[in-house]
C-alpha cells in the first residue's frame, strides 16, 4: 500500500520560501506538505480533489492577504470545516483576534516554535478526523434506522468497538486541547444558563470572585469596572437575542489586591434548547492589560512627541531624517519638507568637529543612547548651544535602525550660566576680575612660580583720598574715576599679569614670572607715572594718586593669605610715607599696621579724652612783616604714641566717619582758645581753620558754626576756613550753598594747596572764595625751577585778576621769600617766621610782635 495516502496533508502557505522550509522541515516526517506561496495558489490546491487537511496560513502576503484567503475558504461550505491555524508576526495581538474572528481554530506566532507547530497541527488535526468521524457516524446510525431490520449482530459489534475508541481518542485530545490552550494563556470558560454552572479551564492567574453557579450576567458586576458594565451587558444581551454571531468585550476587573486588569471576552452559544433558546455559552478570556498599557504609551508617545518643547528628530541608520516634530520647526526654522528625506544636519561640537561623529554614533549603538552639548545651526545660519539626547532603536537581531535625537535649545541658559560666572568672577564696575578670581589668580601662580623658580609680587593699591572725591563729586564721578583708574592699571602690565579690583578705591595686582625686584618698581613706577596724569571728571581734569604695597614671593612668604596682608601692609606704609608712592613689604611694617588699628580705635573717644591739641602758624604780610592771622594745625596727643601728626589720623578720621565730630570739636576748640587774643586786639587778620571736604559738605555745617559762636563767642567775621580744591568742585548744591550761607555770616574761604588739583582754573569764577593758598610744591622749588617759578608767577596774576588774595605756605628759607615779595605775593606762612606754635607760645609770639610794632 502506498503509505504516504494514509498520511494527512498540511498546506502551508507563506510568500516567504525560508518559512515555508522551516514549516516543511517540521513536518515533513509525519505529514504530507503541500506548497502555496501565494494566496490564489492556496485556494486552487485547497478546491482541487486532494483538499488539504490543515492549513498553516501567513496573513501578510502580496496580492491575496492569509484573512482574505481565510474567509474564501469558510464561505465555502465543502471546505469550511478545513482547520485554518493562522502564522502571525510575533505580538501581534490585532492579528490574531481577527484571524480568529474569521473562523481560525488556532494561530502560531513567528519565529516559529517546533513543538508548538507539532503539538497544534497534531491536535487540530485529530479533532478534525474525530469530527468528520462523528459526522459519518451519524451519517450512517440515520441510515440504520432508515433500513432498521437490515443491521447484522457483527456490524454493531463493529460499530461499539469505534465508538469506543472514539470516546477514548475523544479522551486523548481533550488533554491536548488544554494543553494547547495553556500554551497560548487563554482562559477557557463554559456556562449552562439553565443550571447556572460556570466552569472553567485553565483560568486566568487573577484573584477575582468569580462563583462557580452564574445566574445572569449581573453577576459579574460587582468585580468590573463600573464605566465597561453597561457594553459588556448590552453585548451579552446582544448575542442572547442572536442579533450578534459571537460576543465580545473588553473591559476591566478589580483582583482582590484593588488591582485593575483589562481582559478581552469572547463566548459563543454552543447550545440551543428545543425552543430554540440559548442553553449553554462557551468561550475564552484573555488578560490584554499589557496590550491596552502599550496602547496608552504609543497614544502618549505619539502625543508627546508632536506636544513637548524639545525638538525632536527621526533619522535611519544611514543619518537620513525620516521625521522632525514642530519643535524642531520651532527651534532651527527649518520645516519638515526642508529636512525629510536628507541627511541631518549634524550638529557640531564645541571644538567644531562634528558631533555626531562616526564614534559618538557607534558609542550611542553601544550604550543606547548619547549625550551632550553640542552647537546646533538654524537655517538661517545662526548657531546655537543644543541639548542633545540620542538614542538608538535597533531591530531583534542588534543592528541599529533608527537615531532619535531630541535636543532643547539652551541658549538662555547658557547665557546665564555665563553670565553668573561672570558676576562671580568680574566686578561690575570695572570689568577687572574681583577678589575670587584674583584669589585664584594667586594660588595658581603661586604654583607656576614654585615650579619655575620664579620670583611673583602681589601688589596692593589704595587711590589717595579716594573718599574725599567720591563724596564731594558725588558717586557718578567716583565710578568714572575707578573705571579710568582700571583702564590705566591695565595698560601697565603684561598679558600674564593680572589687575583686579577687591572693591573701593582698592586694586590688586599680580606680577608673574619676574625676575628680580627691579622688574617691580619699573611697573610701580609705570602705574604712578600712569595715574598721575589729569583725569576728566565732570568737565574738569583732575588728578588722582595712589599708595602700592608689594609682598614678593617668596621673598616675603610662600602662603597666598600671608603675602597678601604683607603686600596691604606695606601699601599702609606708603600711605604713611606720603602717599603716591610704592613700598615693598620688610618686617618692620608688621608693627605700624599694629600702630594703625590701635589710632582707628583711639579715634572714637580722642574727644571725650580730651586729647585734641592745637597748633597755630602765623601768617604774615609780605611787605609789612605785621601777622595777618593764623592757621590752626591740629594734633593729637596720644597717651601713648605722643604728639600724632594730622596726615596720619585726618585721613583715618576720614575713611572711619569720625572726621565731622573731630572737626567740630577742633572748631570749636580753636574758636574757644583764640578768643582772647582777638578780643585783647592781639592780632588783626583771621583764624584759619582747615575742613576736610565731607565735613565741608555735611548738611548741618552752618548750623554747627553758629552753635559754636554763640558758644565760644568768637567774631565771626574773623574766622577763615582753608578748604581743598576738590571739595568745591562738581556741582555739589550743597557746598555752593554752604559757601553762601558761610560769606552771609562774614567768614572767609581760602583755597588749600593751590595748583595741585585741577588743571583748569575757570571754576573759580562762580565760587565765592577769598584767597588762593599756593601749594608748597610750587613754593619748594621756586629758586630751581624755572617751571615752578612761571606756576607760582600766573597764580599770583590770576588770583589779582579775580580780585582774590593770595599766600604762600611752606616758605623755609629768606630766597623764597625775596622771590615771593617779587611776584607781588601779599601773604606768607612757613618755619621762616614760625612754626606750627601751642596756644600758649602763640600768645607768646603774638605779644612781642605786638611790642615790637608799637
Ligand atoms: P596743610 O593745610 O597744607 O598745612 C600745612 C602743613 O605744612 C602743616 O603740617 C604745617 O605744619 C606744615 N608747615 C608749615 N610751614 C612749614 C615749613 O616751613 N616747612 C615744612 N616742612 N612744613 C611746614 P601739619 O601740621 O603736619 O598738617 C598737615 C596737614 O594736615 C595740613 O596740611 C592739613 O591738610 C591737615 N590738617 C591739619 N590740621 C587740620 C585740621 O584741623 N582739620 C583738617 N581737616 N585738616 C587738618
Ligand atoms: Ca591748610
Ligand atoms: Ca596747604
Amino acid at each position: 500500500m502506498d503509505k504516504q495516502k494514509f498520511r494527512p496533508s498540511v498546506l502551508l502557505v507563506d510568500d516567504e520560501p525560508i518559512n515555508i522550509k522551516v514549516m516543511r522541515n517540521a513536518l515533513k516526517d509525519d505529514y504530507t506538505t503541500l506548497v502555496a506561496t501565494d494566496g490564489e495558489r492556496a485556494l486552487s490546491i485547497v478546491r482541487s480533489n486532494n483538499p488539504p487537511d490543515l492549513i498553516l496560513l501567513d496573513i501578510m502576503m502580496p496580492g491575496v492577504d492569509g484573512y482574505e484567503v481565510c474567509e474564501r475558504i469558510k464561505q465555502d461550505k465543502q471546505y469550511a470545516n478545513i482547520p485554518v491555524i493562522f502564522v502571525t508576526a510575533k505580538s501581534a495581538e490585532e492579528e490574531e483576534i481577527k484571524g480568529l474572528e474569521l473562523g481560525a481554530v488556532d494561530y502560531l506566532a513567528k519565529p516559529i516554535c517546533f513543538p508548538i507547530l507539532k503539538a497544534k497541527v497534531k491536535t487540530h488535526i485529530e479533532l478534525k478526523r474525530h469530527r468528520d468521524f462523528v459526522e459519518l457516524l451519524l451519517d450512517k446510525q440515520y441510515q440504520e434506522m432508515e433500513s432498521r431490520n437490515s443491521l447484522h449482530e457483527q456490524d454493531r459489534m463493529e460499530q461499539q468497538a469505534s465508538i469506543q475508541r472514539y470516546i477514548e481518542e475523544i479522551q486523548e485530545n481533550q488533554q491536548r486541547l488544554k494543553l494547547s490552550l495553556w500554551g497560548s494563556g487563554d482562559e477557557f470558560w463554559n456556562w449552562n444558563l439553565e443550571s447556572g454552572e460556570f466552569s472553567r479551564e485553565n483560568p486566568l492567574p487573577l484573584q477575582m470572585p468569580i462563583s462557580a453557579i452564574r445566574h445572569d450576567i449581573e453577576d459579574v458586576k460587582s468585580y468590573v469596572h463600573p464605566e465597561d458594565f453597561a457594553e459588556i451587558k448590552q453585548r451579552f444581551n446582544d448575542h442572547l437575542a442572536n442579533k450578534t454571531d459571537h460576543f465580545e468585550a473588553s473591559y476591566r476587573v478589580k483582583d482582590s489586591n484593588d488591582q485593575w486588569h483589562w481582559l478581552l471576552e469572547r463566548g459563543k452559544v454552543v447550545e440551543h434548547d428545543p425552543a430554540g433558546k440559548p442553553r449553554r455559552l462557551s468561550g475564552t478570556l484573555k488578560n490584554i492589560s499589557h496590550l491596552k498599557h502599550t496602547e496608552q504609551e504609543l497614544l502618549l508617545a505619539a502625543k508627546s512627541f508632536e506636544n513637548i518643547s524639545d525638538a525632536v528628530w527621526v533619522c535611519d541608520e544611514n543619518l537620513i531624517v525620516v521625521k522632525i516634530n514642530d519643535a524642531f520647526t520651532d527651534i532651527t526654522g527649518y520645516s519638515a519638507p526642508e529636512v525629510v528625506g536628507r541627511p541631518l544636519e549634524r550638529p557640531v561640537s564645541k571644538s567644531n568637529d562634528i558631533a555626531l561623529s562616526p564614534y559618538v554614533l557607534e558609542k550611542a549603538a553601544i550604550d543606547s543612547s548619547w549625550q551632550g552639548e553640542v552647537w546646533g545651526i538654524r537655517k538661517n545660519g545662526s548657531h546655537f548651544p543644543q541639548e542633545l539626547q540620542v538614542s538608538v532603536l535597533k531591530d531583534h537581531q542588534g543592528s541599529v535602525t533608527h537615531y532619535i535625537g531630541a535636543f532643547s535649545d539652551i541658549t538662555y541658559r547658557k547665557n546665564s550660566e555665563e553670565k553668573l560666572r561672570y558676576m562671580a568672577n568680574y566686578d561690575s564696575l570695572t570689568g577687572l576680575p574681583n577678589r575670587t578670581l584674583f584669589m585664584d589668580r594667586i594660588k595658581h601662580g603661586l604654583e607656576v612660580a614654585r615650579r619655575n623658580g620664579h620670583l611673583m609680587a602681589i601688589l596692593f593699591l589704595d587711590l589717595d583720598k579716594f573718599k574725599v572725591v567720591n563724596d564731594s563729586l558725588g558717586h557718578a564721578s567716583g565710578d568714572i574715576l575707578l573705571k579710568e583708574v582700571s583702564s590705566r592699571l591695565s595698560d601697565c602690565i603684561r598679558d600674564c599679569d593680572t589687575a583686579a579690583r577687591l572693591g573701593g578705591d582698592e586694586f590688586t595686582l599680580l606680577l608673574e614670572k619676574i625676575n628680580n625686584a627691579d622688574e617691580i618698581s619699573q611697573v610701580t613706577n609705570r602705574i604712578l607715572e600712569a595715574l598721575a596724569e589729569p583725569i576728566n571728571l565732570v568737565g574738569h581734569s583732575f588728578r588722582v594718586s595712589a599708595s602700592i604695597g608689594v609682598a614678593i614671593y617668596p621673598d616675603h612668604g610662600n602662603d597666598f593669605k600671608d603675602l597678601l596682608r604683607f603686600a596691604d601692609i606695606a601699601m599702609y606704609q606708603a600711605k604713611s610715607n606720603g602717599r603716591n608712592n610704592a613700598q615693598i613689604y620688610t618686617a618692620e611694617m608688621n608693627k605700624n599696621t599694629l600702630f594703625r588699628t590701635e589710632l582707628e580705635r583711639g579715634l572714637r573717644d580722642m574727644v571725650e579724652n580730651d586729647e585734641l591739641l592745637l597748633h597755630y602758624q602765623p601768617k604774615v604780610c609780605l611787605s609789612s612783616g605785621v601777622i595777618q592771622g593764623m592757621e590752626v594745625l591740629v594734633r593729637w596727643q596720644h597717651p601713648k604714641h605722643g604728639l600724632i601728626s594730622p596726615d596720619i589720623f585726618i585721613p583715618l578720621a576720614e575713611e572711619s566717619g569720625h572726621i565731622v565730630r573731630i572737626g567740630e570739636a577742633i572748631i570749636r576748640k580753636a574758636c574757644i582758645e583764640a578768643k582772647p587774643w582777638w578780643s585783647r586786639g592781639l592780632v588783626c587778620g583771621r583764624l584759619a581753620i582747615n575742613l576736610s571736604a565731607i565735613q565741608f559738605i555735611d548738611e548741618n555745617l552752618p548750623e554747627r558754626i553758629d552753635a559754636i559762636i554763640e558758644e565760644s563767642g568768637f567774631p565771626i567775621d574773623s574766622l577763615e576756613f582753608e578748604i581743598t580744591e576738590s571739595t568745591v568742585m562738581g556741582d555739589h548744591v550743597q557746598a555752593i550753598e554752604h559757601m553762601k550761607k558761610l560769606q552771609d555770616r562774614g567768614i572767609h574761604l581760602s583755597i588749600d594747596d593751590f595748583g595741585t588739583g585741577y588743571s583748569s582754573l575757570s571754576y573759580l569764577k562762580g565760587f565765592p572764595v577769598n584767597t588762593l593758598k599756593i601749594d608748597r610744591s610750587f613754593v619748594k622749588d621756586i629758586q630751581a625751577s624755572h617751571r615752578d617759578k612761571g606756576i607760582v608767577a600766573s597764580i599770583i596774576s590770576l588770583a589779582h585778576h579775580l580780585n582774590l588774595k593770595v599766600i604762600a605756605e611752606v616758605v623755609e628759607n629768606i630766597e623764597q621769600q625775596q622771590l615771593l615779595t617779587d611776584l607781588n605775593c601779599q601773604e606768607m606762612q612757613g618755619f621762616l617766621f614760625s612754626k606750627p606754635l601751642p596756644g600758649r607760645e602763640l600768645e607768646a609770639l603774638l605779644l612781642t610782635h605786638a611790642r615790637k610794632r608799637a
